[in-house]
């Protein structure tokens, strides 16, 4: 089944890629890395953390720092031998820090076009805000505030137990729709929307795909 999927991946980057060739333009270029790198998230994706270094191995901390050092050195030195042209951010993006969302995933597009804020349950703090506002000093035009679904830290907001647990998380969740009035006040923010110089969105992501399912009309 696994080796299905990549198999259809990699055809259809075979194709998309003979297609950039031929036509040898920026939209096919940008089709053919997509491809690619869905083709990398494939055949990685069913891999175990220890399936490659030693199957045996307890997870103790110092066994997963190890090998997130030796990711680095691995992934930092071919990096070096293709450094990565400096972007502009023109959207500066709001997610929950859940791991099964990928902000490449999620925009189709690995370049550096994006600030990202992660917080558990997409916390919109006072900090959070500055942040943003910070992201629109530097010439971004567009803030997308996302939730998802089947959201831990949601859940958690709605259970007694997890509530008493973390009280500041759970405020921030319950306070989420008044923090959102709260940025859009904010007399940066609320000028730039009034100028038509930048656009503020809020969307629910479907977590099983990353589907946009609500909040995408204009
Ligand atoms: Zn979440």
């Amino acid at each position: 089944m696994v080796l299905r999927q990549v198999w259809r991946v990699a055809l259809a980057t075979g194709v998309i890629g003979a297609v950039a060739v031929g036509l040898g333009v920026p939209r096919a270029r940008f089709l053919l890395g997509g491809a690619l790198i869905s083709t990398g998230l494939r055949v990685q994706d069913h891999l175990e953390p220890y399936d490659f270094t030693h199957a045996d191995a307890v997870e103790r901390p110092i066994d997963v720092w190890n090998e997130f050092v030796a990711q680095n050195e691995l992934s930092s030195s071919l990096r070096a031998w293709f450094p990565r042209t400096p972007e502009h951010p023109l959207v500066a993006m709001l997610v929950c820090m859940d791991s099964r969302l990928d902000v490449g995933e999620l925009t189709g597009d690995t370049r550096g076009y994006y600030y990202v804020i992660r917080t558990a349950g997409s916390l919109l703090g006072a900090a959070e805000q500055e942040m943003l506002e910070l992201a629109v000093a530097n010439g971004v035009r567009l803030i997308v505030l996302t939730r998802h679904t089947d959201c831990a830290a949601e859940r958690a907001a709605s259970d007694d137990a997890a509530r008493a647990r973390y009280p500041e998380l759970t405020r921030g969740v319950l306070e989420h729709d008044l923090h959102i009035k709260e940025f859009l006040a904010r007399p940066v923010i609320a000028a730039k929307i009034d100028a038509g110089e930048l656009m503020v969105k809020e969307v629910l992501i479907d977590t099983g795909t990353e589907h946009l399912i609500a909040g995408v009309k204009p």
